[in-house]
């Protein structure tokens, strides 16, 4: 039985094939990623004192644990249609752990680039399960990504980073999604920026589904920097970006002007948030609602706290924001900022009754 026959998610290029530049010659490498949840987050909401619905597209259930499948599964197929044998990325570790996994499924090599001791240790954890050949690199992404432009120029490798076209192409099938899920589009999408591919690939799915007749609407787009690497709020690179949210450590992205255009056609904006208000919102989403992201997602989230101060989100607004990547990528931050302080005590009943306070 085919996966096109039978009642399998087939992942989200057979699902959105119609809007994809894929043909029938196109192999389809997919860990049928895609089709996440749309979770409501009404508790979060409640005690940021907000009065509109919140809806929270949980990409950390993708099969490597964050979005980035959505993209690769379109740019390693693409590259093994053309024949190429080896992919290669920078990445602040998800683009690696997406890409490592999909070159194990095509039968390809896979080659990451990573900024040495920057990468949250889940994610170094897959590039290596999934047998990457892992460089790291005494520098930080931006750097790492000038070197891998320069070998894909050699026609050696294939690069799968977001300055392949085919990759934000994949990646727009969220915004499909999240407009099949609530009939139509959000009034704001908000999201974490970092290379800010995501957001370039957002705005073009939403509106190519108005212009396909499947959505009628289109959400204001709301980027939100980590306030150490936030180049496009500051308006100019940023020589060494730093943050606690790895994945949006970026000085120079490589989408600057796609992320520019959907804050700007959309009469959305793009702003940035310092990593204590990010590790606030991290810890207050975990215990409001049970959602572990990793301290990326919790970029727009914050921003939304900010917009709620200043008033402006309208009462009723239907908003969604994106969970990039899984909480567990990044277990350091998760202990380190949650604290780690067991109650050691002896294994009887009323020593632990008693710590407990019952
Ligand atoms: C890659 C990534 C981002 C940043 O996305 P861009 O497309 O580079 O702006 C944000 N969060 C997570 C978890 C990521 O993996």
């Amino acid at each position: 039985m085919s996966s096109t026959s039978s009642n399998i998610w087939p992942g989200v290029i057979r699902r959105y094939s119609e809007h994809l530049p894929i043909t029938d010659a196109t192999p389809v490498i997919t860990l049928h990623e895609g089709n996440t949840p749309l979770v409501p987050a009404p508790g979060f909401v409640e005690a940021i004192g907000g009065k509109f619905s919140l809806y929270l597209k949980c990409e950390g259930l993708n099969p490597t644990c964050s979005f980035k499948d959505r993209g690769m599964t379109l740019a390693v197929s693409k590259a093994k249609e053309r024949g190429a044998e080896i992919v290669i990325c920078a990445s602040t570790g998800n683009t690696s752990a997406s890409a490592a996994a999909y070159a194990a499924r095509a039968k390809m090599r896979c080659i990451v680039l990573l900024p040495h001791g920057k990468i949250a240790l889940g994610k170094l954890a897959q590039a290596l399960m999934y047998g990457a050949t892992t460089v790291a690199i005494e520098g930080n992404f931006d750097q790492a990504l000038q070197i891998v432009r320069e070998l894909g120029e050699t026609g050696k490798v294939e690069v799968v980073n977001s300055i392949n076209p085919v990759r934000i192409e994949g990646q727009k099938t969220a915004a499909f999604e999240i407009c099949d899920a609530l009939g139509d589009a959000p009034d704001f999408h908000f999201l974490p920026v970092g290379n800010a591919g995501n957001i370039t690939a957002y705005w073009r799915g939403y509106r190519e589904y108005q212009a396909a007749g499947k959505s009628d609407t289109l959400p204001r787009m709301c980027g939100w920097q980590a306030a150490g690497a936030a180049p496009i709020v500051d308006g100019h690179p940023i020589a060494s970006p730093n943050t606690v949210a790895t994945a949006i450590r970026i000085g120079n992205p490589a989408s600057w002007q796609g992320a520019r255009e959907a804050a700007d056609q959309s009469e959305g904006f793009i702003d940035k948030v310092t990593d204590e208000e990010i590790l606030h919102a991290y810890k207050l989403l975990a215990r409001t609602e049970g959602i572990f992201v990793e301290p990326a997602c919790a970029a727009p989230l914050a921003g939304l706290i900010k917009a709620v101060q200043r008033d402006q989100i309208p009462e009723g607004s239907l908003i969604a924001a994106t969970m990039t990547g899984h909480g567990l990528k990044d277990p350091d931050t998760a202990i380190g900022s949650a604290g780690f302080h067991p109650h050691v005590v002896p294994a009887e009943r009323d020593a632990v009754l008693k710590v407990l306070g019952l």
